[in-house]
C-alpha cells in the first residue's frame, strides 16, 4: 500500500502520516527527517545534501529528492507499505514519483488532502517554534511560555523559523496554491484522491481518513 498525505501548512498532515503508519506498519516517509539523515552520512550525496540544508539552508532540487526516494524504495521490500508525507509538492516531482514507484513495481494506492482554509493554517502555525539542535516542534503559549525557553528535549534553542511568521506562511500557502493544488487535481482526476476536512481535531482526521484507507 503506497499513499501520499498532502496539505498545507499547519493542516496536520505530518501528524496523520505518523498515525497512519504507525496503526497499519507503514513506513513513514518524511522527507525532512530523511534529508537530515542521509546529510550525516560520508559520502558524496551525504556531503552534498549536507552543504544544501545545513551550511546554504536552501531547499533541496528536485534532483535530489528524486535520488533521495531511489534510495530509500531500493532497500526495501515491496510489500512494505508506504506513506509519503507532503510529497510530491509539484508536477514535476509528482511525475517522476510514478515513474520510481512504477520502476519498484508500486503504484499510489490513495492519496490525502487534508485541507484548511488560509485563515485556520496561519492560526496554526504562527505559534510554531522550533529546536535549531533537534528539531523538535513547540507551540508557544502551550508547550513552552517565552521566545528564551530551551528545548525540553535536548536543551537547544528554539527558535521561530522565518518560515512561520505570518508573511513566510502567507508566501508557503501562495506556494502551495500554485504549485501543489496541480498535483492535488491530477490525482483528482486519476480518482485516487481523497479530501479531509484538516479543520477537525486530530482523532476526527484520522477517522476520515482510516475509513478510506483498504486492506487488501
Ligand atoms: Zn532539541
Amino acid at each position: 500500500m503506497n499513499i501520499i498525505i498532502l496539505g498545507q501548512a499547519g493542516s496536520g498532515k505530518g501528524t496523520q502520516a505518523g498515525i497512519l503508519a504507525k496503526k497499519y506498519g507503514l513506513e513513514h516517509f518524511d522527507t525532512g527527517k530523511l534529508l537530515r539523515q542521509v546529510a550525516r552520512l560520508d559520502g558524496e550525496l551525504g556531503r552534498e545534501i549536507h552543504e544544501i540544508i545545513n551550511v546554504r539552508k536552501e531547499l533541496v532540487p528536485s534532483r535530489i529528492l528524486k535520488e533521495i526516494v531511489h534510495l530509500r524504495l531500493s532497500d526495501m521490500p515491496r510489500e512494505q507499505g508506504i506513506v509519503f508525507d507532503g510529497v510530491p509538492r509539484n508536477l514535476e516531482q509528482a511525475g517522476y514519483f510514478s515513474e520510481t514507484l512504477k520502476e519498484f513495481g508500486r503504484k499510489i494506492d490513495k492519496v490525502f488532502f487534508v485541507n484548511i482554509p488560509g485563515e485556520e493554517s496561519i492560526r496554526r502555525i504562527s505559534f510554531r517554534r522550533v529546536c535549531r539542535d533537534c528539531k523538535k516542534v513547540f507551540i508557544m503559549g502551550k508547550d513552552i511560555r517565552k521566545e528564551t525557553d530551551r528545548c525540553l528535549d535536548c536543551g537547544g534553542e528554539i527558535m521561530h523559523r522565518i518560515d512561520d511568521t505570518v508573511e513566510g506562511i502567507k508566501k508557503r500557502l501562495q506556494v502551495f496554491e500554485e504549485e501543489t493544488m496541480p498535483v492535488v487535481d491530477s490525482y483528482r482526476e486519476e480518482g485516487v484522491l481523497v479530501e479531509i476536512d484538516g479543520g477537525q481535531n486530530i482523532e476526527k482526521v484520522a477517522n476520515d481518513i482510516a475509513k478510506n484507507v483498504v486492506i487488501r
